[in-house]
């Protein structure tokens, strides 16, 4: 029985890991178990799974949780216990779904306690990619992909070495605005910008995808997990999002990874590998989607596509700055304080007034979101 601590399992890939979870019986047995807030959810997963540990960020949650005296298992709070659970010793795996930045940190203890990793928070790597990768490497952990965009680059690459990349090529839905004029994006609303045409997700993730900022944070996610250059990252179109994503070899041939959208398989992957289990969740034909389309992105519409790119090839704090100055423009997005259009120019702003660090410390990087959040903020 692999033992897996799962952070954030209360949100959509949290609760889609539960689901692969309680697909294969007998093979996964969650020790630990962290939320942001939702009481009532992880009291629900907590008495159908018994993990030794529980956390939730509130201080006040915690306190009730740690009252009710049908739990037995132990309540940690706050970033603090997400380290704790992140480095719990019976645990094999921590796979981490936190949304926002919260998840840096325990990424980090999880490594160096010698725990592999399963990345769904795709802000570790775009802030510390570098770092994170190194200490994987140093404490010789795998650091497995969850974004299915990366599963399936995993899935292609099946272990040829970076040499052997022409390039990645990430697919994208293209949102729920592909065909919308540029003209009608400072109209869009938040109710809008939520519907995703293809997949389910958590709020702040849809919203990326809208602007395609998703994309772009891929974009760097991806350089890092398979050690090549931004040049070699391109991203195109792909409405059905059936193909995951594809590797162009040097050879020039394309590998592609497809299946019908749903997280859990790239979840079960994950805290399967090296194996392939039998699963009937997910079942793709080919024959009833008929029709597999590509197109080019338009950077112009989407500008968040260069903004990565740019970000991803100075490195440094510049990728920890976009990913900060974004997460503040959706929430402004969001209180209605800024247009939808507004959203890539707070975070090229924001950018632009960056004095960016190279290779800097974790406290730099750290040190850079901070000064984003800000600078965004009054931009
Ligand atoms: P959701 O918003 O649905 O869920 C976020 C989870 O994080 C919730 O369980 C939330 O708890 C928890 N959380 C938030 N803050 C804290 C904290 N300080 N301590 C502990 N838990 C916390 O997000 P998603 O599941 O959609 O996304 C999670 C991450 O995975 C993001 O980084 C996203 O980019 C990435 N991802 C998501 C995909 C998807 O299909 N959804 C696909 C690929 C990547 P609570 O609800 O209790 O507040």
């Amino acid at each position: 029985m692999k033992k897996v601590v799962l952070l954030g399992s209360t949100g959509s890939i949290g609760t889609s890991t539960i689901k692969v979870v309680r697909d294969l019986p007998g093979r996964f047995q969650l020790v630990g178990l962290a939320a942001g807030g939702n009481l009532d959810l992880l009291r629900e997963q907590t008495r159908e799974f018994l993990p030794r540990v529980i956390g939730i960020n509130d201080p006040a949650k915690a306190a009730e949780l740690k009252a009710d005296s049908s739990l037995k298992s132990r309540v940690v709070c706050g970033s603090d216990g997400l380290v704790e659970l992140a480095t719990l010793p019976e645990a094999n795996i921590v796979l981490i779904a936190i949304v926002g930045t919260a998840g840096l940190l325990p990424a980090l203890a999880a490594i160096r306690a010698g725990k592999d990793i399963a990345i769904a928070s795709k802000e570790i790597l775009v802030m510390a990619g570098e770092i994170v990768m190194a200490e994987a490497r140093r404490h010789g952990v795998k650091v497995l992909a969850v974004d299915s965009e990366h599963s399936a680059i995993f899935q292609c690459l099946d272990g040829k070495p970076p040499e052997s990349i022409r390039n990645l090529w990430l697919t994208a839905s293209g949102g729920p605005f592909r065909k919308t004029p540029k003209s009608e994006f400072p109209g869009i609303t938040v109710e809008r910008a939520l519907k995703h045409p293809s997949w389910n997700m958590g709020r702040k993730i849809t919203l990326d995808s809208a602007t395609l900022f998703n994309k772009g944070l891929e974009m760097i996610e991806a350089r890092w997990l398979f050690d090549v250059g931004m040049d070699r990252v391109k991203v195109v179109v792909h409405p059905q999002s059936i193909v995951h994503s594809m590797v162009e070899f040097v050879d020039g041939s394309l590998i592609a990874q497809l299946s019908s959208p749903d997280m859990c398989l790239p979840i079960q992957y994950a805290l399967t590998y090296p194996e392939r289990v039998v699963s009937s969740r997910v079942q793709t034909s080919l024959a009833q989607i008929g029709q597999l389309t590509f197109e080019a992105p338009d950077e112009d519409r989407f500008p968040a596509l260069s903004l990565a790119r740019q970000a991803g090839t100075v490195g440094g704090t510049l990728p920890a700055v976009l990913n900060a100055a974004n997460e503040v423009a959706v929430e402004a997005f969001c209180l209605g304080r800024i247009r939808f259009d507004q959203i890539p120019e707070v975070v090229g702003q924001t950018m632009g007034r960056h004095q960016v660090i190279e290779s800097p410390s974790l406290d730099e990087i750290l040190a850079a979101d901070a000064w984003a959040r800000g600078c965004a903020t009054n931009s």
